[in-house]
């Protein structure tokens, strides 16, 4: 068996970042910026008002009190989208909407909780019951966002925020990482997909949870079914998703079984610039890895556990590399066991499913599942978090260990 940390060096050394390509803004979400981005303007564009109120000089207004307030004539109204074509004189004052630009003259604007409507002769007064300073209310222009200044580093992920904020500054097309198209495929001659199962076959539970992983994390999953265990079928199979993808996944055929094929196709296809592997963990102890004319092809186990965790310590960073990920590991924190996590020393890792939840201490408390064999999908299903349980006899009920969060927001 060998250390988790080499499987990951061998599949490191042998991927590389995804092509720089500008897409569209639409199509940016989840993706990484390939270099940094500057703005060419600036945000806001103009001065404009943060309330509703009155653009007002400031000396007007500066002994006004709620007991001795200071009127003033409105010269005018600016809703947002207005081109403000007043201009502000002391004496005077205009009625302004929150976003709209500030007409010339405008040193402040009072909030209009802080005036009062007076009607008169001589039209519309205003009574101003508060002193405001200069600049009070007013967005500068450039107060968001400075032209010229840098808005994102390279290898930033474009989530919905960094999104608006290209949005603001007009940007149209980002240059990224090319979002990755990942093949997924089963063997087994057991799988079926028909609705009514034959005595001995089994429904395949690989394909949508990978399928449906790699949608989440933002790349697109190309479907290539599955394939039964005969080595011509699975040899055309993985050599035209090599062609069409640019990574490619498939589960089962890697263990040490006579119809273990899968290692051995890699093996031929890539010209045996690859390596089957036992790695120190439990469960995903079989593994290959390989180029098939230099995409990255991911063998994983068949049993439903230890695909998924195959899938999550060896190809869902290695896929974010590519992707551009800066971070492309999983966070580990410290948590503290609810529960005894035992085990017994048998030189691997293990990765237990546990469900975790913040306590009202502020840390992270974990329990391990029912279920920990690496043929019960149900206990992986009902996981929010694994727990790196290192070689040794596990630990105490009390104990601070590493746990690996799958999913922050269920963790209540
Ligand atoms: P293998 O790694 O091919 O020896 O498969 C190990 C176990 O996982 C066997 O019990 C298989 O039937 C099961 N298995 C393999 N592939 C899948 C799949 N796609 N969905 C569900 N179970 C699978
Ligand atoms: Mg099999």
């Amino acid at each position: 068996m060998i250390p988790l940390s080499e499987a990951k060096a061998f599949v490191n050394d042998r991927i590389s970042r995804a092509r720089p390509i500008a897409v569209d803004l639409e199509d940016a979400l989840g993706l990484y910026t390939s270099v940094a981005l500057t703005s060419e303007v600036d945000v806001p564009g103009f001065a404009n008002t943060a309330v509703d109120g009155f653009a007002v000089v400031v000396s007007d207004v500066a002994h006004a009190t709620t007991e001795i307030p200071v009127e003033l004539m409105v010269v005018g109204t600016i809703a947002a989208g207005d081109l403000p074509n007043l201009r502000l004189v002391p004496g005077s004052c205009a009625r302004i909407m929150t976003g709209a630009a500030v007409p010339n003259g405008t040193e402040a604007v009072v909030m209009i909780e802080d005036t009062s409507v007076v009607e008169g002769s001589q039209g519309t007064r205003i009574r101003i019951h508060r002193s405001v300073d200069v600049g009070d209310n007013i967005r500068l222009a450039g107060s968001d966002i400075k032209e010229g200044s840098i808005l994102f580093d390279a290898f930033t992920r474009v989530s919905p925020t960094v999104l608006a904020s290209l949005a603001s500054v007009g940007i149209r097309r980002v240059p990224t990482f090319r979002r990755l198209r990942v093949a997924v495929l089963s063997t087994g001659s057991e799988l079926s997909d028909s609705p009514t199962l034959e005595y001995g076959k089994i429904r395949d539970t690989n394909r949508p949870a990978l399928i449906s992983t790699l949608t989440e994390l933002g790349f697109v999953p190309v479907d290539y079914g599955c394939v039964p265990d005969d080595e011509a079928l699975l040899s055309a199979t993985f050599q035209k998703a090599a062609e069409q993808c640019d990574a490619v996944i498939t589960s089962g055929g890697v263990s040490v079984g006579d119809f273990d094929l899968s290692k051995l196709v890699l093996s031929r296809l890539s010209n045996g610039d690859m390596r089957w592997m036992q790695i120190a963990i439990k469960p995903a102890k079989p593994f290959a890895f390989g180029l098939i004319d230099n995409t990255p092809t991911f063998c994983l186990p068949g049993n439903p556990v230890s695909s998924l965790i195959s899938f999550e310590l060896l190809a869902r960073p290695a896929l974010r590399l590519m992707m551009g990920a800066p971070h492309p590991e999983r966070t580990l924190i410290r948590a503290i066991a609810d529960q005894d996590l035992s085990r017994t020393p048998d030189g691997r890792v293990h990765f237990v499913r546990t469900s975790a939840r913040f306590g009202t201490d502020g840390r992270l408390h974990v329990r391990p599942l029912d279920g920990q064999s690496s043929h019960m999908l149900n206990a992986l299903a009902g996981a929010n978090s694994l727990v790196v349980l290192p070689d040794g006899h596990g630990v105490k009920f009390g104990q601070e260990i590493n746990a690996m969060v799958l999913s922050v927001d269920e963790c209540y």
